[in-house]
């Protein structure tokens, strides 16, 4: 296995040793931070695979440290939640965390969710832009071009334009595009992914001759380009 480095930003030592431990015994390479601003300044240096970042730190908190991390990067972030607190949840993932564990978790759980990550891992996380035909879309600002014209498009909506740019001319099925942009344990119908695709046909396709996305009857949808 390629190595897969995991950076754990976790203020309570038996925890993070705990999780380091498994970790670490499952093949990964993994570093600790203790509080939210050396995490923070860890990932700036170093480029990691992924973060479990817990939301109650000393000093700069962990919602305060995802927010600094999506300006400069989209490496995945799993938050970590000392109780089912709803609002620090929704607050993680509304300022761009992927995904959230409410403590406390058992290893496998954590195990599972960590394999998601590891298999969308593709250069994605690297990438500033994107540009298939004449869409371009910026990583680091988020945001949407067709044609010159700037595209305005919400979290869902550009999560589903990206997975489908990443993979062009490969049809991706609707479970494929639930898992990936709504996750994994999304339970309800996939019928949500033809809902989105044409609010975003609506956006980036209606207004234009050339037809960015493609149905391929019963199976999915494809971006074609070159
Ligand atoms: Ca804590």
């Amino acid at each position: 296995m390629e190595d897969y480095k995991i950076l754990i930003i976790e203020d309570e030592k038996q925890m993070s040793m705990f999780v380091e431990m498994e970790l670490t015994h499952e093949g990964y390479k993994v570093a600790t931070a203790y509080d939210g601003s050396s995490g923070l300044e860890m990932t700036e240096e170093n480029d990691y695979d992924l973060i479990l970042l817990d939301i109650m730190l000393p000093g700069l908190n962990g919602i305060e440290v995802c927010r600094r991390i999506r300006q400069f990067s989209r490496v995945p972030i799993i938050m970590l939640t000392a109780k089912s607190d709803i609002p620090d949840r929704v607050l993680g993932l509304d300022v761009g965390a992927n995904d959230y564990l409410v403590k406390p978790f058992a290893i496998e759980e954590l195990l599972a969710r960590i394999r998601v990550h590891q298999r969308n891992k593709t250069d994605m996380n690297k990438l500033d832009y994107i540009k298939v035909k004449d869409v371009v879309m910026d990583n680091r600002t988020h945001q949407v071009w067709r044609n010159g014209r700037e595209i305005e498009l919400t979290k869902k909506e550009y999560d589903l334009l990206e997975r489908m740019l990443i993979n062009k001319n490969v049809v991706l099925t609707r479970e494929q595009l639930i898992e990936s942009v709504w996750g994994f344990d999304y339970e309800g119908d996939t019928n949500v992914v033809d809902v989105y695709v044409r609010y975003l046909r609506s956006k980036i396709d209606d207004k234009f001759e050339d037809k960015l996305v493609t149905t391929v009857r019963g199976v999915g949808y494809v971006i074609k380009g070159d």
